[in-house]
């Protein structure tokens, strides 16, 4: 079938919108709700304006729900067009809070983007319609995120992806017309929603509606307070995502100019996420063989993803039993912190703030656990994401395109291996902890390090593990995403799994596309296979891959915490949790009963 675009002759297939054929012969048309990476098509911007003639006249249609017929005319840019797309993100904007210098979204607007794709140089109708203070719920009770409903423009590409990828569904449309919002269903604020702070909605919102928690000032004061000594440490998938923010292409390991950059900005100590990392297969690797040698109740699933944890908790707390009890790398490493460096360091306690650079907003919510605490001291003082990090250090004159990178200079906690560094993908807690189950089990090393079949972007995933002569072999699998992750736990509550240990990442892809990640406009997740494959060659790089082989892990038992498992360890290293699913009331049991995971 053929139509016409601009005069130019152009085939399509029956039942392809307009928009469509443009987009797919580089013709632009500005749009903003469309949003092809979740084939998610509201029509509810407006802004795809075309001018359209066929039998039925001259008309003014939205390109993205308009099908092309044969011999249709479409004008994308004649004077009226223009005029009717701009008209329309005037209305879009006047609708909207225009406080864009205070806005976590600064410089990275979609919308911004859209007013200079449609020529705007003065809004007609600024302040007309804009919603009074009260009128929409700006909800920041959410240890990690704020919600601002007065920048909702209702692309609904959030409700989308807490829905169709994380199957959690804890976001609902509110409210008709000019009123309309995104809510938090029949909860009473977003901390008690169903929400889990994965914060993958943050990364598809194009404006600052639903952002990640700014916690930039509380670093500031800590760098400014001459009588607090800040640790400052990253997770292992941190250098290779900053860069992004600096011009980077994905992927590239800035991590020694991390280093020197925190030091640039005045941090007393720069410690690596990674040594925790390799901590955690030590504990958790000990307590996986305990329960089998026990014959406790398997499958045990992974616990250094909050956001899964989170989720455990409040909608699939049946699960919890079979959670590892060892705290995540953060939590472990702020443990350590704030007991073994003092020790280690000869530092007063009291004076110690730590601060970890994560990928992540579900860690923000980690560090404010009760549990993560000493007395009423958080282990962690403060969070802040890859996207935080960046403005901090625009905002201190950093530029960590031209810094020299300088080596971790701190003899404890800062050594690690290529078994750490890959946590930071889907797949690499299991493969690391496999590295050191066997050796532990063999009294030597496994031949083939790397184990393609744990490896991958498919959301389920699973391998026969051989644990070397005499010892059998057990059945693992992987899954990222939580609509993966339900599928598991619901298969091992009917007790009908196969899996022996269950590796769960919240965020599609892991941490490498963490909610606190860079943002890409327009795109979810694009540099995800580029990120993993950074991680994998820095594995490969390492002269030590195994979590067992980090010297500083070795001296930590050998002075301080005496053996994997050993009390003082499980005090320090391990957690609880709690079942939450009666806290948020009405709108998880809502879920509960609506979410059908057998769709799609
Ligand atoms: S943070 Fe995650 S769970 Fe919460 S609303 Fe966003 S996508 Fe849904
Ligand atoms: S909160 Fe953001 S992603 Fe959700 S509908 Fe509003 S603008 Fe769109
Ligand atoms: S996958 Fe990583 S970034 Fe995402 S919630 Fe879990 S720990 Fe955070």
């Amino acid at each position: 079938m053929k139509a016409s675009i601009n005069g130019k002759e152009y085939s399509f297939e029956e039942g392809e919108s307009i928009l469509h054929v443009a987009r797919r012969n580089g013709i632009f048309i500005p749009s903003l709700c469309r949003f092809e990476p979740l084939r998610h098509k509201p029509a509810t911007c407006r802004v795809c304006l075309t001018e359209v003639t066929d039998a039925l006249g001259t008309r003014i249609v939205t390109a993205c729900d308009t099908p092309m017929t044969e011999g249709m005319q479409v004008d994308t840019f004649s004077r009226h067009v223009r005029d009717m797309q701009r008209m329309q993100v005037e209305m879009i904007f006047a609708d909207h809070d225009q406080e864009c210098v205070s806005c976590a979204r600064h410089g990275d607007c979609e919308l911004q983007d859209l007013g200079e794709a449609v020529g705007l140089v003065r809004n007609r109708f600024t302040h007309r319609l804009r919603p009074a203070a009260g009128e929409r719920p700006v909800d920041d009770s959410a240890t990690g995120m704020t919600r601002d409903m007065t920048k909702c423009i209702r692309c609904l590409r959030c409700v989308e992806v807490c829905r169709q990828i994380q199957g959690v569904a804890a976001l609902t449309v509110d409210g008709k017309g000019l009123e309309a919002c995104i809510g938090v269903g029949m909860s009473a604020d977003h901390r008690s929603s169903a929400c889990i702070q994965c914060g993958q909605c943050t990364l598809v919102c194009p404006t600052g509606a639903l952002a990640e928690r700014d916690q930039n000032d509380t670093v500031l004061d800590y760098l400014a307070d001459p009588e607090l000594i800040t640790v400052f440490s990253f997770a292992p998938s941190v250098r290779v995502l900053l860069g992004e923010e600096f011009g980077f292409t994905p992927g590239v390991n800035v991590e020694g100019k991390i280093v020197a950059a925190l030091r640039r900005i005045g941090a007393d100590v720069v410690l690596d996420t990674d040594f925790a990392a390799d901590v955690v297969i030590m504990e958790e690797g000990t307590e996986l063989l305990e329960k089998i040698r026990s014959g406790a109740r398997l499958p045990m699933f992974t616990s250094c993803c909050p956001g899964w944890v989170n989720y455990a908790e409040k909608h699939c707390p049946a699960i919890l039993p079979y959670v590892s009890s060892t705290r995540s790398p953060q939590g472990v490493l702020g443990a350590l912190c704030k007991t073994y460096l003092p020790k280690v360091m000869d530092l007063d306690t009291t004076r110690i703030r730590t601060i970890s650079i994560m990928p992540c907003i579900a860690k923000k919510d980690e560090a404010a656990r009760p549990e993560l605490a000493q007395y009423g001291v958080p282990d962690v003082d403060v969070v802040i994401t890859v996207r935080e990090f960046a403005r901090l250090l625009r905002r201190m004159g950093v530029d960590l395109a031209s810094i020299e990178p300088e080596p971790f200079d701190n003899p404890f906690m800062s050594a690690s291996t290529g078994a750490a560094v890959i946590f930071g993908s889907t797949g690499g807690v299991m493969e690391a902890a496999v590295r050191t189950v066997y050796a532990v089990l063999n009294g030597k090393e496994m031949e083939r390090i790397e184990s393609e079949p744990l490896r991958g972007m498919e959301g389920v995933r699973e391998a026969d593990v051989d644990l070397g002569e005499g010892n059998g072999s057990i059945k693992v699998a992987i899954c990222h995403g939580l609509r993966n992750a339900r599928i598991l736990a619901e298969q091992a509550l009917r007790g009908e799994s196969p899996y022996t240990f269950i590796e769960v990442m919240a965020c599609p892809g892991g941490c490498v596309d963490g909610g606190g990640t860079s943002r890409i406009k327009r795109d979810y997740h694009p540099g995800a296979y580029l990120r993993q494959q950074a991680l994998y060659a820095l594995d490969r790089s390492m002269p030590r891959r195994q979590s067992h082989n980090n010297p500083q892990v070795k001296k930590l038992y050998a002075d301080f915490l005496g053996a994997p498992n050993s009390e003082k360890a499980h005090h320090l290293l391990h957690t609880g949790y709690a079942d939450r699913s009666a806290q948020p009331s009405e709108s998880i049991q809502a879920n509960k009963r609506r979410l059908t995971l057998t769709d799609e």
